[in-house]
């Protein structure tokens, strides 16, 4: 499940073993988040989407093609019961399969954590906008801000510059001296390691000023766009005394981070654990992405952020270890490959975890979140009722959403649940007391026809009426 780098991989590894395999995406080809392919028709404007990337990208989807992997894209999983019975949506209608192992690798959400105006149009994700560069060659906006923490910043305020925009400025919660600290695992991925040099380059060159240790403390809309007000932060993101500054743009792209993707294994109810560092609430596996439900396996980012290069390796031992227990590898071979694999995603692990390191929840960020703002956009409650909630004995994620609706509406707490757990830790404990939302279907908004399929009504077997 998922044809990112992850998914992709561990399908070619998983079809070699001799399995009979189906990949699934929402997605109408693969790659991914990391990977996008444009649509038909569209050529690839230079310089947005980085040369390694485009490559890597158009090799994975001609390997798929060659390896003659059944793929289904277009398809959106909506649920998986217990015996891993797997409900989708495909342009067709509504199918259902029962796989002998699902392998989930749905990747991550972005984390935005919510300040006065990020819910007005022309405020998007920083992940967000890196989908329209790539995939639909299009500016957030003529003059942008890019504001948040992590290798993203870079990337989103080049390609919006390659794409002739304007980077108003790009405002980064870390320090300097957090990025020199990730040098040494950087050197891990040197070809990497360059392009972000270029990267910062290409943005003095073309005059962007880039605020370290700054954060957005609001977005006020005016007749021409948005003045975004800036200040200065500490460690933790909490804002701290000094000039602030306000930059009038047009769009805002904002983003702190990247939560791993849980939802299925949480409606599984896999054991999960808490880890900041990997972006969050992550299901417990073994190093081959063995989950503690029997037959279900994880990898790549939503079993912890470390980056699409560690992504694809993990798929592939994922795939081995699926492949091993079905019987189709044997113990010799399967102690060979994965010694082999395992030394594969070290290096680019190592690069990953240090920009996830760079990405993980800053809690003073979230404390200086204001009583009024909103915090689940889907449900319109704000913090002051979050904390409302937990002074009257709201003591974990679930209680939460039941009294306030947090986490309740389309994105099933996708968007909110993080921060409304790090809220929720903020005023009763830590975030393995306060927990995470149940997992429950439908994964993805789906509509009552769509699940239903084709029926007329006449087939319905009516029940004989009970003798009075
Ligand atoms: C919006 C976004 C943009 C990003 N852009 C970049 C970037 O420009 N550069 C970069 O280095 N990193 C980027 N990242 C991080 C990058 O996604 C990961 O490092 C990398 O792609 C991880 O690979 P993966 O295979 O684990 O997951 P992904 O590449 O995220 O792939 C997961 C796949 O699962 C599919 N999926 C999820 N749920 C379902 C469902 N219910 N039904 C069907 N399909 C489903 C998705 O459509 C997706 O194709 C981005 C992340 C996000 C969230």
């Amino acid at each position: 499940m998922g044809a990112g780098p992850a998914g992709a991989r561990a399908a070619l590894r998983a079809k070699a073993s001799g399995l009979s395999v189906v990949l699934v995406d929402e997605n109408n080809d693969a790659g991914g988040q990391v990977w996008r392919p444009l649509p038909d028709g569209f050529g690839r404007l230079p310089g947005i989407v980085a040369p390694v990337e485009a490559r890597d990208g158009d090799a994975l989807r001609h390997e798929l093609r060659q390896a003659g992997v059944l793929c289904l894209f277009g398809h959106k999983v909506w649920n998986v019961g217990s015996n891993l019975r797997t409900d989708v949506i495909s342009p067709e209608g509504s199918v259902s399969w029962l796989p002998s192992a699902l392998l989930v690798a749905t990747g991550t959400t972005e984390r935005v954590i919510p300040f006065a105006g990020w819910t007005a149009p022309g405020v998007m994700g920083l992940a967000a906008a890196t989908i329209l560069l790539k995939s639909q060659n299009m500016l957030p906006g003529r003059r942008t801000l890019v504001v948040g923490c992590g290798p993203l910043l870079l990337a989103v305020a080049n390609g919006i510059l390659k794409a002739g925009g304007e980077v108003a400025a790009v405002i980064d919660l870390a320090s300097r001296m957090d990025w020199l600290r990730t040098l040494s695992a950087l050197k891990a991925r040197p070809d990497l390691l360059w392009q972000g040099m270029r990267w910062q380059a290409n943005l003095r060159l073309a005059g962007v000023p880039m605020l370290y240790r700054h954060g957005i403390e609001s977005v006020v809309t005016t007749q021409a766009g948005f003045d975004a007000r800036i200040r200065p932060v500490d460690a933790s993101g909490a804002p701290v005394d000094g000039a602030g500054r306000v930059f009038s743009v047009d769009a805002v792209t904002v983003g702190h981070g990247l939560v791993p993707g849980t939802d299925v294994t949480r409606l599984l109810r896999a054991r999960h654990y808490y880890s900041a560092d990997i972006g969050g609430w992550v299901a417990e596996s073994d190093e081959m992405g063995r989950t503690s439900v029997p037959g279900l396996f994880v990898a790549g980012d939503g079993a912890g952020v470390a980056g699409a290069a560690a992504a694809g390796a993990h798929g592939e031992l994922a795939a081995l270890a699926c492949a091993h227990d079905l019987g189709r590898v044997s113990q010799k071979q399967y102690a060979l490959e994965r010694t082999g694999l395992l030394a594969k995603r070290r290096q680019p692990a190592r690069f990953g975890r240090a920009m996830a390191g760079l990405m993980a929840l800053r809690e003073g960020a979230v404390a200086a979140i204001k009583p009024e703002t909103v915090v689940c956009r889907c449900e319109d409650v704000t913090r002051a009722e979050i904390d409302a909630a937990a002074q009257e004995g709201a003591c974990d994620l679930n209680q939460l959403k039941a009294w306030t609706r947090c986490g309740m509406g389309p994105c099933q707490g996708r968007t909110c649940g993080d921060v409304a757990g790090a809220l929720l830790a903020l005023n009763i404990g830590s975030r393995e007391s306060v927990g995470y939302f149940t997992g429950r279907a439908p994964l993805r908004p789906v509509s009552l026809a769509e699940v239903a399929g084709q029926y007329t009504y006449a087939d319905i077997p009516i029940p004989k009426a009970a003798p009075l």
